[in-house]
């Protein structure tokens, strides 16, 4: 259904095709919404979507997964759709908590992390898309070969993040504390919206990416 005549984001995105509602009934069979076998790669935090959206856009022969918690935010995303609708492309609202029923063993290619909200408090270090208990949820669903790609401006963040690699039994492939100065890793960069209101600022962007 397309987005015009309904207002609220709860409605909108119950109404969206390039949502999946129930992705926990597909969790095996990703390739059957796609309709081919090509690799499938997620974003988990995906905000309003400019990263996603540009890769599916540049990469027709990969399949691509956006997750987002909140409503109001995954709109944005869609509205993107609507205008380029694109058939390598969905959406999820949902807890990436929940990321193991919805994808089955080694079922995703690739994931990508981008400035993930810090939970900067200790108790919430659970909260954290790249701490240990969400590695261990990603060791579930990612191939055996496949990476994970993680950037943010977030100095403590990052170093959080390298710090729970050892004991999750991951290892770094590559990494940078500043992105956007380091030829190599910026090759193929996608910029994210907050990416690029970071940067801007002048703040440096961490990256790295991890496989295990
Ligand atoms: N990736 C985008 C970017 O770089 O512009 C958005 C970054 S924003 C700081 C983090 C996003 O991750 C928010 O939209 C938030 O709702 C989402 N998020 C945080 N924890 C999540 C979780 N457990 N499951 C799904 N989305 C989550």
């Amino acid at each position: 259904m397309r987005l015009r005549n309904i207002s609220g984001s709860r409605e909108l995105i119950a109404a969206s095709d390039y949502v999946i509602h129930e992705p926990q009934e597909h969790r095996g069979g990703w390739g059957e919404i796609f309709g081919n076998d090509h690799p499938i790669r997620i974003e988990i935090g995906m905000g309003k979507g400019r990263f996603i959206v540009e890769l599916a856009g540049s990469h027709p022969d990969i399949n691509y997964v956006g997750i987002e918690k909140y409503s109001s935010v995954l709109l944005r995303g869609i509205q993107k759709m609507e205008e380029e609708p694109l058939d390598n492309l969905y959406f999820i609202r949902m807890d990436a908590e929940e990321i193991t029923s919805v994808f089955g063993p080694g079922e995703v290619d690739r994931i990508y992390l981008n400035f993930s909200d810090p939970w900067p408090k200790d108790r919430h270090a659970k909260r954290r898309l790249p701490s240990r208990e969400f590695l261990r949820r990603y060791d579930e669903i990612l191939k055996r070969d496949g990476v994970i790609e993680f950037k943010t401006d977030n100095r403590e963040l990052f170093q959080f993040a390298l710090d729970e690699l050892e004991p999750a039994g991951w290892h770094l492939e590559r990494m940078t504390r500043d992105l956007h100065h380091d030829e190599e890793m910026m090759r193929d960069n996608v910029m994210t919206e907050y990416e690029e209101r970071f940067s801007s600022m002048g703040n440096p962007i961490y990256k790295y990416i991890i496989s295990r």
